[in-house]
């Protein structure tokens, strides 16, 4: 397929608000595609090279995309920042400055130039070289390709190469629409994503299952079974707000497990080689390589995905340490002296693939069972702590010997025939049980920051308050929820000014408000926060058209920042519209 028709469905996309045409939109121009370049297709479109769980990322510092631009166009980078400031976005920058370029080489024969017609696959390709390239001399070797390509392609097509350097297309395609996209231009109905998402949460590679669905068909889409190596999405569960509900969700008996705080892990093991997926399925391996020998240590098979949670450990006390502890073990640099400082303990509780066989059909009980055979416990590796539980005083004694051992609550999870382990969903065969603030409201929400104020007084040159929202999956937007200016130390406020980078331009596509903001990001960062009550409000827009009057939303009251930035949320797992709404009406 030419890049050029892939940007002209870019370009139609990104000109609707409506998400039915958006569906039809992109599933006419990917029917065009006879399949062997349809992975390319879908990453570019979602604005990756590679599934997230590969590493490598497009992203290219502004910098280097100007001096390019600049290179490309004939003019100045002073100029170019000029017309940057004023449109807001590289994109159109670049499209209105080849656009002229254009127009004034067709004035001057002798000084013609044809536009290239470059394939998808060409595109990709000079991406991955732009990405890849690394070492002396990179940034130049980086700018060179990058200009060398700008000054080849229409207007059109450099609008959305500066945006996939950019890190964001802004088309509003996330990954639920692409999959309706898919089955529709494959399979002429949307019904068929089920399929295609089931295949998507058992693998993270849309690559290989949109490459499947066009070589081998839906039925082949059907048998996609997890592999070693390519992250699960991680199963997720709802909250309860006391031990007799947590019961009564599994008709009086189920097993309970500390829920530990710390960072979610999945090992996937092969050999001697083990790869660490983080809760959303970033490569993580890096970071941990005492838990890679841990695992080594302890393991009783060649070949298995288990899942557990890393918590920092301090062995001589033997006790739990808080999550601000391991949460620094994130860090891509100094590793051995992190590993030092903050010496860690992996607690699992799941088994996904043993025996070269998926395990997520199976139910809970036989999953622990043989998690049990796979791994032995050590010093540094151990089985999450649980018991089996049938009335709620049991419940609230492990509830309590939870808190005094350091966890942040409990799990519950069901023992029945069908408590499966459900990739990718947020179902009820789990539910987590979690210590309360004293306040009206125990909960607390991982929010997305939308939007901020400029500061003032003490908090002069940063951002003073901030715009928070929930994320809706259905329709995949973000709706606003709260805003908020409590509970932060000026070292959060100096990093939340280093990481978002205001917009010039309106507030993105995918943002339900009706709030003004004075600045707005692209969805970035994830921050838990509480607060004293859940109301009604007009003004806010989270689970807008859910509750009785059509017109209201809901906010959150008196919020404050918990001081956790939760780095491991993608800002499309931040707390959904549907557990807010949830919480408010058992309030
Ligand atoms: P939270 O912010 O409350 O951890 P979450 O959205 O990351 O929530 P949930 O599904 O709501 O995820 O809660 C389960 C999380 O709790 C898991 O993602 C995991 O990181 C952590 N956890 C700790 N102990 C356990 C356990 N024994 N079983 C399952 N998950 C556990």
């Amino acid at each position: 397929m030419r890049f050029k028709d892939l940007c002209e469905c870019y370009f139609k996309l990104e000109n609707t608000q409506k998400k039915l045409e958006m569906v039809d939109i992109l599933a006419n121009t990917l029917t065009k595609s006879d399949g062997s370049e349809i992975g390319k297709i879908v990453l570019l479109t979602l604005g990756k090279l590679y599934p997230d769980f590969v590493g490598i990322e497009l992203m290219l510092a502004e910098k280097m995309a100007i001096k390019a631009l600049a290179l490309a166009t004939g003019k100045s980078e002073k100029n170019i920042l000029s017309f940057l400031d004023e449109i807001g976005d590289l994109g159109k920058t670049a499209h209105k400055l080849l656009d002229n370029k254009s127009q004034s080489t067709l004035l001057d024969f002798t000084n013609q130039q044809e536009t290239e017609k470059y394939d998808v696959v060409d595109v990709w390709k000079i991406l991955d070289i732009i990405s890849q390239t690394s070492g002396e001399g990179s940034a130049d070797k980086k700018i060179r390709i990058l200009s060398g390509l700008l000054s080849k392609v229409t207007p059109l097509e450099a609008r959305y190469i500066s945006r996939l350097i950019a890190g964001n297309l802004r088309t509003g395609v996330a990954v639920q629409l692409l999959l309706e996209a898919l089955s529709k231009a494959k399979t002429g109905s949307r019904e068929n994503k089920q399929f295609l998402e089931r295949a998507y949460n058992r693998c993270s590679d849309l690559d290989y299952v949109s490459s499947v669905l066009y070589k081998e068909g839906l039925e082949a889409v059907k048998e996609i079974e997890v592999k070693v190596f390519s992250p699960i999405k991680v199963m997720l569960a709802q909250r309860v707000s006391n031990s007799e509900e947590l019961l009564e969700r599994f008709n009086g008996k189920c097993s309970l497990e500390y829920k530990y705080d710390g960072l979610r892990v999945q090992i996937h093991k092969k050999e001697n080689k083990v790869k660490l997926f983080s809760r959303s399925t970033e490569n993580i391996t890096k970071q941990f390589p005492d838990v890679i020998d841990f695992i080594n240590n302890a393991a009783l098979e060649n070949e298995f995905i288990i899942e557990g949670e890393i918590v920092a450990f301090d062995h001589e006390k033997e006790v739990i340490l808080p999550f601000q502890h391991v949460s620094q073990r994130k860090r891509k640099h100094d590793i051995d002296q992190k590993i030092r400082e903050i010496p860690v303990r992996v607690f699992l509780f799941d088994v996904l693939f043993s025996n070269s066989t998926s395990r997520l059909d199976l139910s809970y009980l036989d999953r622990r069972e043989n998690l049990q055979k796979i791994v032995r416990e050590t010093n540094n590796i151990k089985l999450s702590h649980q018991a089996i539980a049938d009335n709620s005083d049991k419940i609230d004694a492990f509830f309590h010997q939870a808190l005094q051992d350091n966890c942040e609550g409990i799990m519950g999870k069901s023992i029945g025939k069908d408590s499966v382990y459900q990739a990718g969903a947020r179902g009820w065969n789990w539910v987590k049980y979690k210590a309360g603030y004293n306040t009206k409201l125990s909960d607390s929400f991982d929010l997305v920051i939308l939007g901020a104020e400029h500061g003032k007084g003490k908090r002069a040159g940063k951002y003073g308050t901030f715009l928070l929202g929930c994320y809706d999956q259905i329709e995949g937007v973000y709706q606003t929820f709260t805003r908020i200016g409590t509970g932060f130390s000026d070292e959060d406020l100096a990093f939340f000014f280093q990481e978002l980078k205001p917009l010039e331009s309106e507030k993105p596509k995918e943002y339900q408000s009706d709030v003004e903001s004075s600045i707005w990001f692209y969805p970035k960062i994830v921050i838990e926060v509480t607060g004293d009550e859940i109301t009604r409000s007009q003004m806010h827009t989270c689970s807008r058209g859910l509750l009785e009057n059509d017109m209201d939303g809901l906010a959150l009251r008196f919020p404050r920042f918990t001081g956790r930035i939760v780095q491991d949320k993608a800002p499309e797992q931040a707390t959904t519209n549907d557990e807010i709404r949830t919480i408010y009406l058992k309030q």
